[in-house]
């Protein structure tokens, strides 16, 4: 028996649904509307901090986090000292990403498509059978995942940001993005801190060579910078409230209030956190950042790309609402907001859109385990407008200890998943 699976959407999340569905046995095609995989990871940097190594090991020994694979192999900067997430934090070389993935794709025997950007889908009886690509290519499969993010494009950037910034996603020159569930059932939108819809995202690449040397040279051997906030800039608060940072989890650290924090992710300098929308436009008052070039967004300090606009209700095997053979992942499932939300997400539904194709019943993680308990508490919150307000994160620990899924060594985490036979489910090749 053959099953095949087709992910929409070639980021963080598509990357990890495309590799367990084919550690599983399907034969897997990728699709992605740019020329590049990556998604946001192309502009994200920071693959690991805080309490990351607890989703990690978990995933590890379910038998997924290939995306970590991906990371490790590109880290230019290992547990940088002195930031506010920790001493965990792994910073990796953003242009090499998307080079990194397709030469894992290739060893995996994974197809994939650029330029594919999915328009339409095909239903025959209550299943989808194909997907439409805006250039009339129709792909077929059993079974679809949707990770296109939750971006929608250029109407949503002006209606609901600051217009086309020009970002990574590059919709001026490959179209809008927008997902295949919205083709049947609708989405729902992550609320701002004034209760809108909209989630802005933050941060700014600034170009290495634009920086003071001193700065330069420090980010080159330490990782990390901090500026001190000088005394006499206005915080932009608007910009900050519309980007949602006061839910976002991190923006009550201290250090992301005070200080302009300045990550090396290869080239770039990355400014994170609550100074990046405060703080963006009077960048250049920054001892240091005199010459400073915003490099991402190409609009520079004048704002960001909305996001989190069109999630998916979904169950807690990550079936979409409204759908017999499609899944959904990443960014597209919830309002979360980092990489690692992606890959374990990712994992879980790529395994289930084979377990799918087989006829067999989708598996649901145990809430014991951070991943399973994380993957229902957003399922559930994102259904309330209260929960829209907030943005959720598998390695934020407040939310882990609320979930009594907190574990602080290691081998006890491994030791949990051992405990509900699960231990390499996502290796298990299930075409037979
Ligand atoms: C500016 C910024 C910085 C960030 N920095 C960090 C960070 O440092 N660390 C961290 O952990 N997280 C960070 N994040 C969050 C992280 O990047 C996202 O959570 C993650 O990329 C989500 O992955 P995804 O695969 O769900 O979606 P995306 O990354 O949005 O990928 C979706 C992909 O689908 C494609 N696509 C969309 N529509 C279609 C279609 N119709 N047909 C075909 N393809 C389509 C898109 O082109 C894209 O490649 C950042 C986010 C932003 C906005």
């Amino acid at each position: 028996m053959k099953v095949k699976v087709v992910v929409v959407g070639g980021g963080p999340a598509g990357f990890s649904a495309a590799t367990t569905a084919r550690k599983a046995g399907a034969e897997v095609t990728v699709l992605e509307r740019t020329d590049m995989l990556g998604g946001l990871g192309l502009v994200a940097g920071l693959s690991y901090s805080n309490y990351a190594y607890i989703p990690v090991t978990e995933a590890k020994a379910l038998g997924g986090a290939e995306l970590y694979d991906v990371f490790e192999s590109i880290t230019i900067h290992s547990h940088v000292e002195g930031t506010p997430q920790g001493g965990w934090t792994k910073l990796y070389n953003v242009t090499r990403l998307d080079s990194a993935m397709q030469k894992a794709f290739r060893a995996r025997g994974i197809e994939f498509m650029f330029g594919k950007r999915v328009v339409n889908i095909d239903m025959v009886g209550d299943k989808v059978s194909a997907v439409v690509c805006k250039d009339g290519t129709k792909i077929k499969g059993d079974v679809f995942i949707d990770t296109t993010g939750a971006t929608t494009g250029i109407e949503a950037c002006e209606r609901l940001g600051y217009g086309c910034v020009s970002c990574i996603l590059r919709c001026p020159s490959f179209g809008n993005p927008g997902g295949i569930v919205e083709k049947k059932v609708k989405t729902v939108s992550a609320l701002n801190d004034y209760g809108k819809p909209t989630t802005i995202g933050t941060s700014v690449m600034i170009a290495i060579e634009s920086v003071s040397p001193e700065i330069r040279r420090e980010l080159r051997e330490k990782g990390f910078v901090a500026i001190p906030v000088p005394k006499d800039i206005e915080p932009d608060t608007d910009r900050f409230r519309r980007a949602a940072s006061t839910h976002s989890g991190v923006a009550d650290m201290q250090g992301l209030k005070v200080n302009m924090l300045l990550h090396d992710i290869g080239g770039f300098a990355k400014v994170v956190g609550s100074a990046s929308p405060m703080y963006a436009r009077s960048l250049r008052s920054f001892p240091g950042l005199e010459d400073a070039m915003i490099f991402h967004p190409g609009a520079g300090a004048r704002g960001h790309l909305v996001w989190q606009v069109a999630m998916a209700y979904r169950d807690n095997a990550l079936r979409a609402d409204g759908f017999v053979n499609v899944f959904c992942a990443g960014t597209k499932c919830g309002p979360q907001h980092s990489l690692i939300d992606a890959a374990v997400t990712g994992d879980l539904a790529g395994h289930n859109a084979v377990r799918c194709g087989l006829g067999q019943p989708g598996l649901e993680l145990p809430k014991t385990l951070a991943i399973g308990a994380y993957i229902n508490h957003v399922g559930k919150m994102m259904r309330t407008e209260d929960g829209l307000k907030n943005r959720y994160g598998v390695k934020v620990p407040e939310l882990l200890k609320s979930l009594n899924v907190f574990r602080q060594d290691e081998k006890e985490i491994a030791r949990e998943v051992e405990k509900t036979g699960l231990v390499g489910v996502y290796q298990a090749k299930l075409v037979q």
